[in-house]
């Protein structure tokens, strides 16, 4: 007989106000591919994605692939066993998987080191079962070590916001002289500013809420401009405070602020969207960039761990039970979320 495990299990997409996630006994998982491991998870982030898959935003997109679905992307977990092809992994390691479950390795992008790209990825929480539960498998070749110097409620969150801001602001071409915009103030954006700080940028964080932007102060923003209702005094603030940015990172899920962002940098600059919206009205003749960003490599992966380790790189969580998952889902909704809430089962 298959040894059960808890889960919070989503049947049907639904408003997470109606509860769709229930807590269930189901098999725990068992190792199929000869690369592969059993973790039994420690902590896993809730992150906004989690909240847009669960509420059917994300149907279009055909995610998830199928239901019932255990949601959870940002998981750090103990190897508890491993397949016979497992080179470098150890039972008793401490590891992290992010929404990149697994990539083929072998298509145009995975050969440019790309593999974020791959045409085959499988993705954690939503083409596979996720970390919202008390075991996860996992495949060797896409989980990052994790040194004992950070612990699993904090590490979980590097491996989505973390990466995402990591990749980000590379992106955006941050550094020296050069001043960054932060649209956004969360999960993601909380480790963007430290991370833009870190690289030498001057960085302006810009959120609706209050709450969000003295967060951003106390994390090195060296401004914070609130963004609520119209754009044109928001501009007149942000050009009187610090004038036009070099670029802008958005990780507000909102057009309007896409829109903002956009208008915030100046000619020649650069937009990184880390988040799905629309561009309307672009100005051409600005010789602006919109770039996509989407979580990160491996590699970038490996990175960020390796940084958060060595620098004061701080994320802010806060800890819930599996079991309230809805109720911490229905939080972020409302932006009652400081940064991060982290379920340990
Ligand atoms: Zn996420
Ligand atoms: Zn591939």
């Amino acid at each position: 007989m298959v040894e059960k495990m808890r889960a919070m299990v989503l049947s049907k997409l639904a408003p997470i106000e109606s509860r769709p996630l229930k807590l269930t006994p189901i098999d725990k998982p068992t190792i199929k591919v000869k690369n592969g491991l059993l973790l039994e998870i420690e902590a896993c982030g809730v992150c906004r994605s989690n909240l847009h898959l669960i509420e059917g935003d994300w149907k279009k997109y055909g995610s998830p692939s199928s239901l019932p679905l255990v949601p959870g992307h940002e998981v750090v977990g103990v190897v508890k066993l491993v397949a016979s092809g497992v080179k470098k992994i150890r039972v008793g390691d401490r590891v992290g998987i992010q929404p990149l479950f697994s990539a083929c390795l072998q298509c145009e992008y995975c050969l440019a080191r790309r593999e974020n790209l791959c045409e085959s990825a499988e993705i954690t929480g939503e083409s596979v079962q996720g970390g919202y539960a008390e075991y996860i498998s996992a495949v060797e070749e896409f989980v990052t070590p994790i040194p004992d110097t950070i612990d699993s409620e904090h590490a979980a969150p590097l491996f989505c916001p973390g990466i995402t801001a990591y990749k980000a602001v590379k992106a955006s071409g941050s550094g020296a002289g050069r001043t960054v915009g932060i649209f956004g103030i969360g999960g993601v954006g909380h480790l963007a500013i430290q991370l833009a700080k870190m690289q030498g940028s001057r960085v302006v964080a810009v959120s609706r809420t209050k709450k969000h932007l003295d967060l951003s102060k106390k994390l090195g923003a060296d401004s914070a401009i609130v963004y609520q209702g119209s754009q044109v005094q928001f501009l007149k603030n942000l050009k009187k405070e610090e004038g036009l940015l070099d670029s802008a990172i958005v990780f507000a899920p909102s057009d309007k602020v896409i829109d903002a962002a956009i208008r915030s940098v100046k000619k020649g600059g650069v937009i990184v969207l880390g988040v799905l919206g629309n561009v309307v009205d672009f100005p051409t003749f600005e010789e602006k960039i919109v770039k996509g960003s989407v979580i990160g490599t491996r590699k970038d992966m490996a990175d960020l761990v390796k940084l958060a380790s060595s620098t004061g790189l701080k994320v802010i969580v806060e800890t819930h039970r599996l079991s309230e998952a809805n109720d911490v889902l229905a939080r972020l909704k409302k932006s009652e979320v400081e940064a991060r809430a982290v379920l340990v089962p």
